[in-house]
């Protein structure tokens, strides 16, 4: 975080308000704002997270009326007016440096008002505060390690029974050689003397002093002279793991299981991230899902529907008798009690079964005889009488 970023920041558009905003709105957008952003609502989604730390930045100044006072008043002298010519800190041809800058402003501080060190001291103050956290601190802060996400396939009735299955890993996790300290084993990382340890140091460039990652440790605060040469100090290593994972029973496809502490390891001693497993579960050739219930539909001739009769069908476990009373219709759905999926909560769900006329599609001279004479038997019956007389008002109205 140097200077220059802080002025070239705009606080404001990052919380979506005018400048002239007040601190309710101010408020109110930066916790819509949070909501939408925060990392639990965006897994894996390092633009969301980067977006969130920015907004929190912008909120923890604009929040603070001291603050966004100063802020206000940096914005007004530098970065009002088409720009700042050169930039900060830009020792290239032409330019003026921060320190030629202050010098001046310091000068004419003094000139001009009594008193008060005038606009280094304003500044100098708001970089200083900004030291403790942000960014440029967070190198040496302990961070959780990534989630990690993976995929697995199973069996229609290994998701009904549940499972254990085997699944390989390939991703970050702590070095094993150096148990993730970086270090060589039988050495230890020592304290960087640079930042004595905070990963920070702090600079002064004329009147400005601002927090910077120190150079020597790469802001971890730790210096490994002998690094692992599995993983070459960094800690981290790409490990290939055999996990068993115990999938519950009547897990359903596409459903996620968690598994914590199975992720990419911490930084800095942080927490180990998680592991989800996304479940995918192959189709039966016969039962289908719905929820905790199991369906099937069975093919019935219509004398078994229009005379009744008792249908024996499979289950997942066995089998179950259903009687189908006489007058039944096609795609009646029958239901066979606890015969469905037994989950680990012990809610058990119903065997569904869909009754199916199946039409005989050639049939001989003596089926169709009696199919013609049955028809002749039931003609004063019509099944579509609801719907004629339907019909025959539609035509009177039209
Ligand atoms: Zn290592
Ligand atoms: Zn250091």
């Amino acid at each position: 975080m140097s200077a220059r970023d802080w002025i070239e920041k705009d606080f404001y558009r990052e919380l979506g308000v005018s400048s002239d905003a007040s601190a309710e709105e101010i408020k109110k957008s930066y916790r819509k704002l949070a909501r939408e952003l925060h990392p639990d609502a965006n897994p894996g989604d390092a633009k969301a997270e980067a977006r969130f730390k920015s907004v929190s930045e912008a909120y923890g100044v604009l929040s603070d009326s001291a603050k966004r006072k100063q802020y206000d008043e940096a914005r007004r002298l530098f970065a009002g007016g088409g720009g700042f010519p050169g930039g900060f800190g830009g020792g290239g041809g032409g330019g003026f440096d921060v320190g030629d800058l202050f010098g001046r402003g310091a000068a004419g501080a003094q000139g001009g008002m009594g008193g008060g060190g005038g606009l280094g001291d304003l500044l100098g103050g708001l970089f200083n505060r900004r030291g403790g956290g942000g960014a440029a601190t967070g190198a040496n802060r302990p961070r959780r390690g990534e989630d990690v996400e993976t995929d697995v396939r199973i069996d229609f009735t290994e998701a009904v029974k549940g499972a254990t299955v085997p699944l390989r890993l390939s991703s970050p996790a702590a070095c094993a050689t150096c148990s993730g300290s970086g270090a060589k084993p039988g050495t230890t990382p020592r304290t960087c003397g640079n930042c004595g340890g905070a990963g920070l140091v702090t600079r002064s460039q004329g009147a400005f002093a601002f927090s910077e990652p120190c150079q020597d440790c790469r802001g971890t605060g730790r210096i490994v002279d002998d690094p692992c040469q599995e993983c070459g100090g960094d800690g981290v290593s790409t490990r290939t793991r055999t996990l068993t994972i115990r999938i519950p029973s009547g897990v359903d496809d596409g459903q996620r299981i968690r598994l914590a502490n199975q992720g990419e390891p911490g930084r800095n001693g942080g927490p180990t991230g998680d592991l989800f497993v996304r479940v995918h579960v192959n189709p039966h050739p016969i039962f289908g899902r719905s929820g905790n219930d199991v369906t099937l539909t069975v093919p019935v001739t219509f004398p078994e529907l229009a005379l009744g009769t008792s249908l024996t069908v499979p289950t997942l476990e066995g089998k179950v008798t259903v009687k189908v009373p006489a007058g039944t219709n096609s795609g009646r759905v029958m239901r066979a009690k606890g015969k469905g999926i037994a989950r680990r909560d012990g809610k058990v769900g119903d065997l569904l079964i869909t009754l199916q006329v199946a039409v005989p599609n050639n049939t001989d001279a003596k089926s169709r005889d009696a199919l013609e004479a049955y028809a002749k038997t039931t003609s004063q019956h019509d099944p579509r009488a609801e719907l004629n007389a339907l019909l025959l008002e539609r035509g009177k109205s039209t």
